[in-house]
């Protein structure tokens, strides 16, 4: 066992059976989010809190 090595979802828990899930790796960990929650990520990364560690820290990536 190495872990929570589950291939879902960060935001919605669904398996890359289900969707295609970006792998990113952020404080030492990886993580993995589908191609529907990406923009959480880049532009809410505040309601990701609890789910990535210090998501509510994260800065918005604006386009501007
Ligand atoms: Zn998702």
């Amino acid at each position: 066992m190495t872990g929570i090595q589950n291939h879902t979802c960060i935001h919605c828990g669904k398996a890359d059976s289900q969707v295609p899930l970006i792998v990113f790796n952020y404080q030492g960990g990886e993580f993995r989010i589908c191609t529907e929650h990406l923009p959480v990520l880049i532009h809410n990364p505040g309601d990701l809190t609890g789910k990535l560690p210090d998501a509510e820290n994260l800065a918005p990536a604006d386009s501007d």
